[in-house]
């Protein structure tokens, strides 16, 4: 019964009768008999059909449908074959490629491909105005020049997490240098002179907050060569890069680790500045009894160990298969990201930037007559 859809809106919802569609009111029919779509997108489809088949939509001309001896409805008869098993992102890729076809949103509902909610959905929400802008921006949506801008995209990217790397060992070195001075001026447990100790304070708290920001500067170049990457690769009809494979839990962000140190080092000098800056600060502190100092540090590490763990998880929206499962499960953006059965073979299909999930789809009241 999955089959009788709306002849309008392609909804599959009956009416409490039982015979017209629940949505609109209009008739019902099968959805693999003719679609009632205009000469314009007809002539669109029939085109394209070389296209249409690799999203998995296949065309049939028809006889027109006689009524009556002699009597025939006016013009050739168009119906479609959808693949049973195509997933929401084939779907969703078709939809998009209609709308570039210039084919109106209430045609593309008379195809009856899915229920108009998901339908309008694709065609409305998504990330096709994003995109659009960004290939304007780029000035150019030649096939060739575009595969050259991917490929140059992927070079940059490559230098970009290099440099993060170099640029990273340079403030570890300065750190060295501040964990050196600082050792020097300790001798069997005791600080030898508090006020020197200003001088490998202030070398760590500049140098670790210097990584930090120089970190998170790093990070947005490389986030946006992969966002040029992950834009390019899906007009370009490849999604490496969107795709990963694996067991287990998508895991922590490398990069974010290292900028989550560089604050927690920033943070740690800044407290030996203190100490060293004003003595008081550090009579009061070796006035605690140590029980209490002892604890008061494993409660401080605990909490850091925790934020780092659960800070620093990579990010991934998108949607997510794993092994067992019947179909994708959407990945909602305010989950951690981490899946909830530990070691099944999992596959995340990511979001592209700017592609808004679609789960609140807005649906005209009327069916869109
Ligand atoms: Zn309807």
């Amino acid at each position: 019964m999955t089959q009788l859809r709306c002849l309008v809106c392609g909804s599959s919802q009956l009416d409490p009768e039982g015979y017209k569609c629940g949505r609109c009111g209009k008739a019902m029919s099968l959805r693999d008999e003719g679609c009632y779509v205009n000469e314009e997108t007809k002539k669109k489809l029939l085109d394209h059909a070389d296209e249409l088949s690799k999203f998995g939509l296949a065309l049939e001309e028809r006889e027109p449908l006689k009524k009556g001896i002699g009597e025939i409805l006016s013009g050739v008869s168009l119906a479609l074959q959808i693949v049973e098993s195509m997933h929401p992102g084939s779907l969703r890729d078709l939809v998009r490629f209609l709308r570039t076809l210039a084919i109106p949103e209430e045609e593309i509902l008379r195809l009856r491909l899915d229920e108009p909610e998901q339908i309008l959905a694709y065609c409305r929400g998504g990330n096709t105005n994003f995109r659009d802008r960004y290939f304007e921006a780029l000035g150019t949506q030649e096939t060739c020049k575009l595969e050259a801008a991917l490929k140059l995209a992927h070079e940059i990217r490559k230098f970009e997490i290099e440099l993060y790397w170099k640029r990273a060992t340079y403030f570890w070195a300065f750190q060295l240098v501040a964990f050196t001075t600082a050792g020097l001026l300790i001798k069997d447990g005791q600080v030898n002179s508090s006020g020197w100790m200003l001088l490998p304070a202030s070398i760590g708290v500049v140098t670790a907050f210097a990584g930090y920001l120089t970190a998170c500067g790093s990070k947005f170049w490389q986030e946006n060569w992969e966002a040029h990457v992950d834009l390019l690769e899906d007009q370009t009809q490849r999604r490496l890069t969107q795709v990963i494979v694996g067991c287990g839990a998508p895991q922590f962000s490398v990069s974010r680790v290292n900028q989550a140190v560089l604050l927690l080092l920033t943070v740690a000098w800044g407290l030996v500045a203190i100490v060293a800056a004003v003595p008081a600060a550090g009579e009061l502190i070796t006035r605690i009894p140590p029980m209490y100092r002892g604890v008061t540090v494993l409660v401080v590490l605990l909490l850091i160990c925790s934020w780092m763990r659960f800070s620093r998880v990579t990010r991934l929206n998108g949607r997510e298969f794993r092994f067992g499962d019947a179909n994708w499960v959407e990945i909602p953006s305010h989950d951690s990201g981490m899946p909830k059965r530990k070691d099944d073979p999992f596959i995340i299909w990511r979001d592209l930037l700017g592609e808004q999930r679609l789960r609140k789809p807005d649906v005209p009241e009327d069916g869109s007559m």
